[in-house]
């Protein structure tokens, strides 16, 4: 089958990730992922605002996903809506497992994953840009968290569905996880596959996230130097 840009049904869009882009925040990355263009960016651990969420144990995470108004093609009505909100709470869902939050009691972590141009695939871009931002900010975690989807198009199970395949497609299966012990922190799908798609798309998709992992690796080390992994 040829996918409309060419692309293998195994082959990720092309990825291009950055740590350590704004000046202001405890940490922060930039990812272009195909056309989709993402910034994260991470404050904390400080004072949990408002107070009532706080947790004497452990941290808090919070994560704002925002798209911009101009990054979809019909200018997109600004503000929160029900898709940014959910995507926030798996984003936060996806990332708090890998997060030493018990290191850092009566604190919030925030990170706010801001979609300057998007061309599906968002949350993934996201998840793997907050990941980066994290690791700047220098807040402890047990593994990256890379993401990545696969889906099913023209009856094929392919990686990493660009817009035009998402609107085509039959389903859209997002992925994020711990590559070291292989533990899934996202999973979401939409429209339909057969049981056999769906273990062969999640197959699929950690494939993606295996690769997305080790670019995270370089884009910390092409940052910080080698060493110890
Ligand atoms: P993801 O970006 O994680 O794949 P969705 O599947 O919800 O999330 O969205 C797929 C794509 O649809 C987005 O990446 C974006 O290109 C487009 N899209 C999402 N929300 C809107 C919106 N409100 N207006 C226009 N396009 C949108």
């Amino acid at each position: 089958m040829e996918r409309c840009d060419g692309r293998k049904k195994d082959e990720l869009r092309s990825i291009h990730m950055e740590v350590g882009v704004l000046k202001r925040a405890d940490g922060s990355a930039y990812v272009e992922w195909g056309a989709n263009k993402v910034f994260a960016s991470v404050y904390g651990p400080r004072e949990v605002i408002p107070r009532f969420l706080a947790r004497n144990d452990r941290a808090v995470l919070r994560c704002k996903y925002n798209m911009t108004p101009f990054s979809v093609e019909d200018r997109k009505r600004p503000g929160p809506d029900r898709r940014s909100i959910e995507i926030g709470k798996v984003t936060a869902g996806a990332l708090a497992p890998s997060v030493l939050l018990e290191k850092f009691p009566n604190s919030m972590i925030e990170v706010a994953i801001e979609i300057m141009q998007a061309d599906a695939g968002t949350r993934c871009a996201g998840i793997t840009a907050a990941t980066l931002a994290l690791v700047d900010a220098g807040i402890p975690m047990r593994d990256l968290v890379p993401a990545c989807a696969a889906g099913k198009v023209d009856g094929e199970v392919v990686l990493d569905l660009c817009k035009e395949e998402d609107n085509s497609g039959q389903a859209d299966l997002p992925i994020a996880m711990m590559p070291r012990t292989n533990a899934v922190t996202l999973l979401q799908m939409d429209g339909e596959m057969t049981e056999e798609e769906v273990e062969e798309a999640i197959a699929l998709a950690q494939t993606g996230c295996r690769q997305v992992y080790e670019m995270q690796k370089a884009a910390l080390v092409s940052k910080y130097g080698g060493g110890d992994e």
